[in-house]
């Protein structure tokens, strides 16, 4: 059964949200998407069967059992929970692909609630103009230590040197229509970078600017290790720069070898012999370093040729409490 018959068909909205041991956030969470589907429901903007849908991404804390505490009393709220921890990037996929069949525009956001819940009615008055991919752009990143915040900037401007075209300060807080969403799905890499991946989508898009808060409660779960780890793959899944600079590299190299060649035979030939030791430690040094950092960028391609060959799935869904929602 869809929507009031005098009141036409609305669109449905689900608003995904991946979930890390969230237990501490999750209550305050759902009170205030609740609070903005039911408005843009009672405002006749979209489908009264719209939905949050939260994607436990194999919490260890109680997560899972308070979504489904949730999913029971409140019928904007279903979930589907993993069979393991498979990452954020898998758990906003699986939340799209699990959406998209019932929906006509998917919101992503973080549990955290540092992305303005509010900017959601600016992201769904856009898609009502026709468009279909308004990313949520922070304006100010004040809340962000000093270091996030230069890494970040840092980031942003390498991946743009390296030919990557992403929108600065946006972080994985989105609407798409459901064409954007179902496009976003037919790629098939298993190395996933959503903020490079979405504007190769194509179709209109549009930004709205938002202020980052502090986290609500509980703490990042994007340590250190993870954000290196992340902003490799970005680099490596999006971009062959690093390839063709080790081949340049490797050119100079070459160059500077003949010289000094040349020039060791001229002092040869004057009759100049060098000592050399020095120097020819120096250079097998220097050659042997290079060598090594050179190996360990095709490294990473092979790797990333290695998990892509193998076309394991992205993410296994132990329990589904959304599709029978409909
Ligand atoms: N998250 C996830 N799986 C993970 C790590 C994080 O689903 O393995 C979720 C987390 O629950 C949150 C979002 O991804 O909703 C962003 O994580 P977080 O806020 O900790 O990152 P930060 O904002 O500190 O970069
Ligand atoms: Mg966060």
């Amino acid at each position: 059964m869809k929507g009031i018959v005098f009141m036409g068909k609305k669109e449905l909205l689900t608003i995904v949200v991946p979930c890390y041991n969230e237990e501490e956030v999750l209550p305050e969470t759902v009170k205030e998407l609740s609070q903005i589907i039911t408005k843009l429901i009672n405002d006749n903007q979209i489908d009264f069967q719209s939905k949050m849908l939260f994607v436990d991404d194999g919490s260890k804390d109680k997560t899972w059992n308070l979504i489904q505490h949730y999913s029971k009393d409140n019928k904007l709220v279903a979930g589907i929970k993993f069979s393991r921890n498979y990452g954020h990037q898998n758990a906003l996929l699986a939340g799209m692909t699990t959406a998209v069949q019932h929906s006509d525009m998917i919101i992503t956001i973080d549990a955290d609630l540092q992305d303005d819940v509010n900017a959601i009615y600016e992201m769904v008055s856009k898609y009502h103009e026709g468009i279909d991919v308004v990313y949520g752009v922070r304006n100010s990143r004040e809340t962000d230590t000093a270091f996030k915040r230069q890494t970040a900037l840092a980031f942003y401007g390498l991946m743009s040197k390296l030919g990557v075209d992403m929108v600065p300060n946006s972080v994985d807080y989105r609407l798409m229509s459901k064409r954007a969403v179902e496009s976003l799905l037919s790629f098939k890499e298993r190395n996933l970078f959503l903020r490079g991946m979405v504007p190769l989508v194509g179709y209109p898009s549009v930004k709205v600017y938002y202020a980052r808060k502090e986290r609500f409660a509980g703490e990042s779960k994007y340590p250190l290790k993870k954000m290196i780890k992340f902003a490799l793959d970005g680099i490596t899944s999006f971009s062959t720069v690093p390839i063709k600079l080790i081949t340049n590299l490797g050119l100079l190299i070459v160059f500077v070898g003949i010289c000094l060649f040349i020039y060791a035979i001229i002092r040869k030939v004057e009759g100049q012999v060098e000592a050399g030791w020095t120097s020819l430690m120096a250079s097998m040094w220097l050659i042997g370093g290079i060598q090594l950092v050179c190996l360990s960028v095709i490294g990473e391609y092979i790797g990333k040729i290695f998990t892509e060959v193998k076309q394991r799935p992205r993410f296994t869904i132990e329990e589904d409490i959304y599709s029978d929602k409909f």
